[in-house]
């Protein structure tokens, strides 16, 4: 075939394919424009899940008549004119391109009305035809109505979804965007009900906990950070209200919704430990930054962005979650069954109308115990002998947190029952353990190798190419934990030095090594610090007592003791909560002496 330019109605339809998806991207772009036109109230329609019909009404600025058949047009837009505009973008749209697109496959009614006309035009397009645009009567503002999505594209209407899934996505979508938005009432009709019905907030908080739940309040912690010309703020939640999926976890840059990669993991980083590895924290954060520093225009949706100094990002996001959740007490509180208060575990995103669907498993109980087996034999000195060679290093700022108080006793050689300021207190001495391992371990390892001790017999191990191709892949971290490998035959390697606290911990070092080089292939070694807490998350785990191992009383108070002196010891490196409390209020009311 020769070569032929394609004709506009084709070239605006290959757009739409990725513009306009489905009737949710229809909708994130007619509500982003009129945001964009600074709406107060944006009200969107829709039947049988967007496919029927579609209605935008915004009480923004309008489109003046003349320029309404432009609106429609392909690469036309009032949003940016030079290629030095694209360095800053700050409105939500700028492509200049949805509009057409949508008119490419639907049939499109745009009604307008600027402050200054004195009635509404109406213009209508579908495909390649246009009608209009004529004077009509009208509010202020702008309608679009989007009739039969993909009515001529059949191949392209077989890949929706069913129409309550369509509608599904669309309150999704409405809900994200306004979310970043509260200062615009939103509200969504479907099939002539209302199921959202959002009105203006003078705050991000209030809005997103219309969205999510006013059950939430007490579990979403305020974020509000900034660094280096970044700002952060907006909600990070609990522990307790991590999900199993991440559709509670929202990025915007500059108020548009994003998806990052990158951003996800610098979060999850954040909650390392705190949560488990199944799980997604909840969180609704927003990034400001100067629109330079970003590239909003590598993807036809934006909803992918391309940040150049992502690295300065990634750790701005990590520091400040990880800072807003140390200073929460994370202590999960117990209740008794017919406990009052009544505590907070709260019916997430509830299944009605407005709200996030609910997902099927419902929250994990955080009292759960853990199961821990394994070796026994602990000896508190060599725990001492790890404090004190990490108590010469600059400790982090202090965290308020009760002292402990009075004493410690050992329940069936798993647990540890102790008092603080705010009532009683129980320990899975294992996890606990492996807790403030891993926290010494994490903070030894940041200032420089663990201390490692050479064998007088190198240990080896039976090695395959994965065992081979880990070694090197791990060459610098393992030097960093004081571990001295290298191939030492065509099948196997030779250990030469291990890092002492294994010694010390009594942990069988081949395994373990071996174990280690095989998990090479999963970990992120070009994040050497994700690849380091990976490790250092294995070797608090072996090295760390197990249920069954008798405590002194002197080692029962050092446990404790450590677990005031490191950070985030309410968790597990694993995400299972070392320590739960009863309060004092709680066991009075048990008591009956409230
Ligand atoms: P873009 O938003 O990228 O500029 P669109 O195709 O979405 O491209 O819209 C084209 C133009 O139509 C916009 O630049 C804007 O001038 C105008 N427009 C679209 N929707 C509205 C609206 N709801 N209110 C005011 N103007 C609008
Ligand atoms: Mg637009």
């Amino acid at each position: 075939m020769p070569i032929r330019r394609l004709p506009a109605l084709l070239v605006n339809q290959i757009a739409a394919g990725e513009v306009v998806e489905r009737p949710a991207s229809v909708i994130k772009e007619l509500i982003e424009n009129a945001i964009d036109a600074e709406a107060n109230h944006i009200e969107v329609a829709i039947d049988r899940g967007g496919i029927e019909r579609i209605q935008v009404v915004d009480d923004g600025c309008g489109i003046p008549t003349d320029e309404l058949e432009l609106a429609l047009a392909a690469h036309a837009t009032s949003k940016i004119t030079a290629p030095d505009d694209l360095d800053g973008v700050s409105t939500m749209g700028f492509r200049g391109e949805a509009l057409a697109s949508i008119t490419s496959v639907a049939r499109v009614e745009i009604r307008s009305r600027t402050p200054g006309a004195e009635c509404a035009s109406v213009i209508e397009g579908e495909g390649d035809r246009r009608d209009g645009p004529r004077p009509v009567a009208g509010p202020l503002g702008t309608t679009v109505s989007v009739h039969q999505l993909f009515g001529h594209v059949p191949a392209r209407r077989k890949f929706l979804k069913s129409e309550v899934a369509e509608a599904r996505r669309i309150s999704r979508i409405v809900q994200r965007l306004a979310m970043s938005h509260p200062d615009v009432s939103f509200s969504l009709q479907s099939n002539g009900r209302t199921t959202l019905d959002l009105p203006r907030r003078d705050t991000s908080r209030r809005r997103i906990l219309d969205v999510m739940g006013p059950e939430l309040d007490e579990q979403m912690l305020d974020l509000d950070v900034e660094r280096e010309g970044i700002r952060l703020w907006g909600l990070v939640g609990r522990p307790e209200v991590a999900r199993p999926t991440s559709q509670h976890q929202q990025f915007y840059l500059n108020g548009r919704p994003i998806t990052d990669r990158s951003l996800s993991h610098a979060l999850r980083e954040a909650y390392r430990g705190l949560i488990e590895p199944a799980r997604y924290p909840t969180a609704i954060i927003f990034i400001q930054m100067d629109p330079s520093r970003v590239d909003v225009n590598v993807h036809p949706a934006k909803t992918e962005v391309r940040f150049r100094d992502d690295r300065l990002l990634h750790s701005t996001i990590r520091r400040g979650i990880v800072e807003c959740l140390q200073a929460a007490d994370l202590t999960p509180s117990l209740a008794l069954p017919s406990g009052e208060p009544s505590t907070t575990r709260p019916a997430l995103f509830g299944s009605g109308g407005g709200r996030m669907p609910s997902s099927s498993s419902p929250p994990r109980s955080s009292a759960s115990p853990a199961t821990p087996s394994g070796p026994r034999g602990f000896a508190i000195e060599e725990v001492r002998r790890i404090s004190e060679d990490v108590s010469r290093i600059p400790a982090a700022a202090p965290i308020p947190r009760p002292l402990p108080m009075g004493t410690a006793l050992q329940v069936h050689k798993t647990f540890v029952v102790t008092e603080d300021a705010d009532g009683l207190v129980i320990i899975d001495q294992h996890a606990l353990h492996e807790r403030v391992m891993f926290e010494r371990l994490l903070e030894r390892a940041s200032s420089g190798p663990l201390p490692s001790q050479r064998l007088l017999v190198p240990e080896t191990i039976d090695a395959v190419e994965t065992h081979f191709d880990g070694l090197e892949r791990l060459k610098p971290l393992l030097e960093r934990l004081g571990l001295d490998a290298t191939p030492s035959g065509p099948r196997s390697i030779a250990i030469h030095a291990v890092p002492a606290l294994l010694l010390e911990r009594k942990v069988s070092v081949p395994p373990f090594v071996s174990d280690l080089l095989e998990r090479a292939a999963d970990l992120n070694v070009a994040d050497e610090e994700e690849a380091l807490r990976e490790v250092l998350d294995m070797m608090a785990c072996k090295a760390a007592i197990k249920a069954g191992d008798h405590l002194t009383d002197q080692e029962l108070a050092d446990l404790l003791e450590m677990r005031e002196a490191v950070e985030r010891s309410s968790n597990c490196p694993h995400g299972r909560p070392t320590s739960l409390r009863l309060s004092m209020e709680h066991l009075e009311r048990q008591f009956g002496r409230r």
